[in-house]
């Protein structure tokens, strides 16, 4: 399944970008994507639920990724059913820890036939983007509901499972099928190439980077404009930059991450040979960023208890 990607949604998150290449194929078949799409998960719930109180914007989640059909290209589809069985309704590619789906027994590897007794939406005959926005919507609107019913199929039967969404953060995360190396906001949602979770040495490390991105979102500095219907646009600059690791840096403290992991990741990732890269000159220098990562650590004090 060379073009395939795997699709993220956290409370109800969503599929990205298929980028082909024999490193991407070699990585799938290390598991080294499904892996980090579990440490993705993990992190990206415990911020969206600890964090809830340094966050404008909440939503309701269960704390799984999800991937369907759409996600895969059509050469690939048939083999994604296969192993998935996404002919049947979507899989459960992710489940965070402690989640109100990992309580309910919803395991990686689950499909979702149905919820709340109605039918997932068909989204086959739409492109990605279209249809992991159909289905967002669709479970946010059945996770009005508490608890929502997940009818579940796994290894050929159905059961039903009962998770109870919990509000957070409006913290939506993917993992990327990508070798980029750097975290970024698109479309309002942290984007996380498997390049870059793979560099990361740590949960702390990664939660760091998440946070960071979802502060840009939080901050207004990713947004949708209205006046260009509803384009996303980006506010770039060393200010926002500060701004962003500021509150990133709480977010985790706040959900029990060691921020002063911070430290180690930046010192590796400017360190990194070759050029600078253009994303990194619009971040304040190493030592402006260390000296922030002190600043704040001097006034939150130890890490809460993870
Ligand atoms: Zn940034």
């Amino acid at each position: 399944m060379r073009h395939a990607i795997a699709a993220a949604l956290i409370g109800v998150a969503l599929p990205t970008a298929a980028v082909a290449s024999d490193a991407d194929a070699q990585l799938r078949q290390d598991n080294a994507f499904q892996q980090a799409e579990a440490r993705l998960a993990a992190v990206s719930f415990r911020l969206a639920t600890r964090a809830a109180n340094l966050c404008s914007r909440k939503s309701p989640s269960i704390g799984i990724f999800l991937r369907q059909l759409s996600d895969f290209s059509l050469s690939d589809r048939a083999e994604a059913i296969r192993l998935y069985g996404l002919d049947r309704g979507v899989g459960v590619s992710a489940v965070a820890p402690a989640s109100p789906a990992a309580v309910s027994g919803i395991e990686p590897g689950d499909v979702i036939v149905a919820v709340n007794d109605a039918p997932l939406p068909d989204t086959t005959q739409i492109d990605r983007t279209a249809a992991s926005s159909k289905l967002r919507s669709f479970f946010q609107s059945a996770m009005q509901y508490r608890p929502i019913l997940l009818r579940r199929l796994r290894a050929g039967t159905e059961s039903d499972a009962f998770a109870t969404p919990v509000v957070g953060c409006a913290l939506d995360a993917r993992l990327a099928m990508s070798k980029q190396l750097n975290a970024f906001a698109s479309e309002g949602q942290v984007v996380i190439p498997v390049r870059f979770a793979l560099f990361t040495a740590s949960d702390d490390e990664l939660a760091v980077a998440v946070a960071h991105e979802y502060a840009h979102i939080e901050l207004g500095h990713h947004a949708a404009d209205p006046k260009r219907d509803g384009e996303y646009r980006t506010i770039r600059g060393k200010a926002v930059e500060e701004a962003a690791d500021r509150l990133g840096l709480r977010m985790a403290h706040a959900a029990g991450y060691d921020i002063s992991a911070a430290i180690g990741l930046w010192r590796r990732f400017y360190g990194a040979k070759g050029p600078v890269p253009a994303f990194l000159t619009r971040h304040p220098g190493l030592a402006r960023r260390e000296a922030i990562v002190r600043e704040v650590m001097a006034e939150l004090g130890a890490p809460n208890a993870p």
